[in-house]
């Protein structure tokens, strides 16, 4: 279905430099979502940029959200006409929580040369200090932190510049992100249209299955 996605993570030996990596639940993908990763590609030169759906959230109940497998396919729907972006199943194909420290120390062993930029929300990155080893973390990535129009920055670099040494942090207004999986998900409950919200493939795929209907 997708040109290239995480199976072949191991068989990669590229020198690519500088790497973003598009990190979230993606419960369901949407436009936000895929302009962030444009703006972030184009803005720090990104060689590409791999969404990385996380697999059994450390912070949510899992039956919370849809099944994995099914995040990760409406992602590489949503993707899969951008040749700078990439879709990998390393949360996904785990069978325990999806630890951001534990992804950037596998993609390093891949991707050995490379500069990361692990781009996220805003509102994930204020809770950094809750993650584990957050320095460690830190130490692998730069961070870039996407806010909704209106979002004051002054909360996260308080909780960010807590970690020693403190990151590079990278602030990125996406207007597009006043589209919220939240939102999405609620307005399928409530009967609302989510069409031109998110790809047309990922709308109707979730119709075809029955999400977010309860
Ligand atoms: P979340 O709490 O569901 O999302 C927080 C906010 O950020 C929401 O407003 C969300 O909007 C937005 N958001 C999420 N991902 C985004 C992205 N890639 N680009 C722009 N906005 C985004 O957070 P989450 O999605 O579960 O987690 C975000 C990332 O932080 C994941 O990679 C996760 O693994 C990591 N994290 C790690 C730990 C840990 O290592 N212990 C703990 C928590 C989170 P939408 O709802 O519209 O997406």
């Amino acid at each position: 279905m997708k040109r290239e996605v995480a199976t072949n993570d191991e068989r990669r030996t590229t020198n690519v430099s500088k790497i973003g990596i598009m990190g979230g639940t993606f419960d369901p993908i949407h436009y936000g979502h895929l302009v962030t990763a444009q703006e972030a590609h184009h803005k720090f030169k990104l060689d590409k940029v791999i969404f990385m759906p996380v697999g059994i959230p450390p912070h949510k109940h899992s039956e919370e959200v849809v099944e994995a497998r099914q995040r990760y396919f409406m992602t590489i729907m949503a993707t899969e006409d951008n040749e700078a972006f990439e879709v990998s199943d390393m949360e996904v194909s785990k069978s325990s929580p999806s630890y951001t420290v534990e992804t950037l120390m596998a993609l390093k062993e891949i991707y050995k040369q490379s500069e990361f930029y692990f781009i996220t929300g805003a509102d994930a990155i204020i809770e950094i200090l809750t993650w584990k080893e957050p320095e460690k973390a830190a130490a692998l990535t730069k961070f870039v932190a996407a806010t909704r129009p209106g979002f004051s920055l002054k909360k996260f670099k308080g909780s960010i510049s807590k970690i020693k040494p403190v990151p590079e942090l990278h602030e990125l207004e996406v207007p597009a992100l006043a589209i919220s999986s939240t939102d999405i998900r609620r307005r399928v409950l409530q009967g609302r249209p989510i069409r031109y919200l998110l790809p047309d493939k990922v709308w109707r795929y979730i119709h075809s299955k029955s999400f977010y209907r309860n």
